[in-house]
């Protein structure tokens, strides 16, 4: 475990009992892990689940290197699959995940956190790093090839979680945390589905009733992770929030990348599932994920071209996350 203080060289984090082709690999274990730990209570219920043959004992990690999207133009998203009672993800979704994550998150650091803190404090407490930021971009263009195309993560010059400069380790590390918390939320609202939905879906399922699960599978993962946050006053708490808040945001921001329209057929709009989660996570008004998801939807603007209205410098990023939700909203009446 010598790598815990590593400060310089490279750390390599695959083992042979990993499972799995791609670098995301190394972090598979801490995601079911993870999942377990959703809050207090929450192992007892997989279990339970488990027991009523309603939920496979094992997470159903596709592997292959191939793209997200299937040659009908369906998309490998996670699924909850009702013979088996696995939950589905693939991996290569979960390196698109982590490589949103990252781009996501660094972005936000650097051009809006870094910044911030620098006016506040009038002199350049954090300095901005431009490569730091071209990287961001360059992994978010690779999560979004991911969908269309499989090309090989290349560990010795993209950020990744499995082999790392330790002068390097912190976004990486960082990432780490955002991506587990992620993965949990789409996993829960996958458990959800094989708890409460499954058993229910016929050939006279509506589609205002495949809504309904939807929804109630985004609240009710929302509600589980929020049952496995503390509030005692301590950085360490308020890390694992923070982490919880911004994982869950990027959990349903990775949805938006796949089209250039947000309108679902059997699923809730994206924009209305990502206000629907924000809003129920109760943040404070001047709370990071707010910014976090204005990065998400300046990264889907770009992406498609959608030329929305942003402020220079919003004072708030809520009312800024919501002018440009308004903006969508416009057009697609
Ligand atoms: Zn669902």
């Amino acid at each position: 475990m010598s790598w815990i203080t590593q400060k310089t060289g490279i750390i390599d984090h695959h083992r042979d009992t990993d499972f799995g082709t791609q670098p995301v690999r190394t972090k598979h274990w801490m995601i079911v892990y993870m999942f377990q730990k959703t809050n207090p209570t929450f192992y007892a219920e997989v279990k339970d689940l488990i027991a009523k043959g309603k939920l496979s004992g094992k997470l159903g990690i596709i592997y292959g290197e191939e793209p997200i999207r299937l040659p009908d133009g369906k998309f490998q998203t996670p699924r909850a699959n009702g013979k088996t009672k696995q939950i589905e993800i693939h991996e290569t979704f979960l390196s698109y995940l982590w490589c949103c994550t990252y781009s996501l998150y660094v972005t936000f650091l650097e051009t809006i956190d870094y910044p911030q803190c620098n006016f506040h404090a009038g002199y350049e407490v954090f300095p901005i790093s431009e490569e730091n930021i071209l990287i961001a971009q360059e992994m978010f263009d690779y999560a979004r090839h991911l969908i269309v195309d499989f090309t090989v993560w290349d560990k010795d010059k993209m950020p990744n979680p499995e082999r790392l400069l330790a002068e390097k380790r912190i976004y990486i590390e960082q990432t780490n945390c955002f991506y587990t918390e992620a993965v949990k939320f789409i996993l829960c609202h996958e458990f959800t589905h094989l708890e409460r939905h499954l058993d229910q879906i016929n050939e006279k399922t509506t589609t205002s009733n495949y809504l309904e699960f939807e929804s109630e599978a985004d609240n009710t993962a929302i509600d589980k992770m929020k049952e496995g946050m503390s509030y005692m006053p301590i950085p360490l708490a308020q890390s694992h929030r923070l982490a919880i808040e911004i994982g869950a945001i990027i959990g349903v921001l990775s949805m938006l990348f796949f089209r250039a329209t947000t309108e679902g057929v059997r699923h809730p709009n994206t924009e209305d599932r990502l206000t629907n989660v924000i809003e129920r996570l109760d943040l404070i008004d001047n709370d990071a994920a707010w910014a976090i998801a204005c990065v998400g939807l300046k990264f889907w603007d770009s992406q498609f071209g959608h030329n929305f209205e942003w402020q220079e410098n919003p004072n708030s990023y809520k009312e800024e996350y919501y002018a440009i939700i308004k903006q969508i909203k416009a057009r697609e009446k």
